[in-house]
């Protein structure tokens, strides 16, 4: 009736070898796809009885020939209707025909063209491409699509990226919710060059392009999804849902920008922040929708977000004043995060690995039991002091964000972070797993 797009989650998951087992979250998964487990061995050593590692090129393989095989499909049924493309139906509510069930259910108001229906004039439905392409410019024309010139001029640098060295690309303003998944096709674009044209595979320190967006931008969904080594990200304004999904490397960082009076604001992220990010640094200068974090994979983060005012858990619904808007870190399974205010409620259910290190402040009466309530009730993690490893965690961290504080011109701002971090056993907890696994009767859903 009118789907440009669809997603395959699943069955995409089926090609890679997933027997839908729906242990995700157990770090025990059988094929080596949802584990930090690499190897027989390794297998054994946490007590799984069956593993049968990835063969990560011949999962690529096999998930490329089922989309191809998809497709092959589609174009066979669409042929078979009498048409070259799958996109010259959408909306064609005017083919349908209700074959069934018409006396419980009379589906003509819905399908009967509406020309017809008010016994108008047919209109011309757009058929070919071109007509198609006049269609949209006149769309466009209207002011009822906006094109998204910012998005494909990011796109357009990947040739630049490796003929000409570093590029820098600034966007003073003038992103907005519309301009979603902003340089994941350069990502996807560097990543391309490095596998299939010998690209140097580079460290994780280069610098292949920086892409600023600040003047109190807001990036829309899936900003730096997929970001790859070389690429780093800064926003000085805010983000919405899914930034940094499953994150490969770079920096994504979404900081506070400048308002109108010159004070900074914002710089906060919507939901499932860096899901199952894998490697690289993410840091969020504001607050975060829920999901923060889950299925960290792997990668680094700071979540700098304050409470406004002192935590006063008896006023019930914490998630509505805390820092990360519950459920953070669920499932997370390696890396290395700190959150320099309020957890918020049901953080780090079915935790498996990594470290989440936790500010405690008394002054806003953020102490390790406010800490112990926030955690899941299937949490099997310990809150502990910091030790030696921890120590060296947020040093590391903090140093890095306050880097990228500096980079937007807050020096204050990451001096105060620094000296946070200088007196690290005093400021902050660690939260670990516990070195068990996981009840695998336990859902933490
Ligand atoms: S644990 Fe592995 S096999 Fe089981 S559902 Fe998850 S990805 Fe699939």
């Amino acid at each position: 009736m009118g789907a440009n797009r669809v997603a395959f989650g699943t069955l995409a998951m089926v090609s890679l070898g997933c027997t839908i087992c729906r242990g995700c979250q157990l770090d025990t998964c059988h094929v080596g796809i949802a584990t930090q487990i690499e190897t027989v061995e390794q297998a054994q050593e946490h007590g799984l009885k069956k593993f049968t590692p990835q063969h990560v090129d011949g999962a690529a393989e096999s998930c490329a020939r089922f989309f191809k095989s998809m497709g092959q499909e589609v174009e066979r049924v669409v042929a078979s209707l009498g048409y070259e493309r799958a996109q010259d139906l959408v909306g064609r509510y005017d083919l349908l025909e209700q074959i069934s069930h018409v006396k419980e259910l009379d589906l003509a108001e819905l399908i009967t063209p509406l020309e017809e229906f008010l016994d108008l004039e047919p209109i011309d439905m757009p058929v070919t491409a071109e007509e198609e392409l006049v269609a949209a410019e006149a769309r466009a024309e209207a002011g009822l699509v906006r094109a998204r010139p910012i998005r494909m001029r990011i796109a357009g640098l990947a040739g630049k990226v490796f003929a000409e060295g570093p590029v820098r690309e600034d966007v003073p303003g003038g992103i907005d919710a519309h301009d979603r998944v902003l340089g994941t096709e350069l990502a996807g674009a560097i990543s391309r060059a490095r596998i299939y044209e010998a690209a140097p595979a580079g460290d994780p320190a280069d610098v292949l392009a920086e892409l600023t967006f600040n003047g109190g931008s807001v990036a829309g969904q899936g900003l730096g999804a997929f970001n790859a080594w070389g690429l780093v990200i800064r926003v000085e304004g805010g983000a919405q849902d899914g930034v940094a999904k499953t994150m490969l490397g770079g920096t994504v960082s979404v900081l506070k920008g400048s308002n109108s009076e010159g004070r900074r604001v914002n710089g906060s992220v919507g939901k499932s922040f860096a899901y199952g990010a894998q490697r690289g640094r993410l840091f969020v200068q504001g607050s975060a929708d829920s999901r923060f974090c889950i299925r960290l994979s792997g990668a680094d983060v700071v979540l700098g977000g304050e409470p406004e005012e002192p935590l006063d858990d008896s006023r019930g619904c914490i998630v509505d004043r805390a820092n990360a808007k519950g459920f953070a870190f669920e499932y997370m399974t390696s890396g290395r995060a700190v959150v320099m205010g309020d957890i918020g409620p049901w953080a780090c259910a079915g935790m498996t690995g990594g470290r989440v290190y936790v500010r405690v402040n008394p002054e806003w009466n953020l102490n390790a039991d406010a800490i112990q309530r926030r955690l899941g009730e299937g949490a099997k993690v310990e809150l502990a002091d910091l030790d030696d490893e921890g120590q060296l965690d947020i040093d590391d961290l903090l140093g890095h964000y306050a880097d990228e504080l500096r980079a937007t011109g807050q020096d204050d701002e990451a001096k105060r972070i620094l000296g946070l971090a200088a007196a690290a056993p005093e400021n902050f907890l660690m939260i670990v797993p516990h070195k068990v696994q996981a009840d695998p009767n336990i859902s933490t859903e």
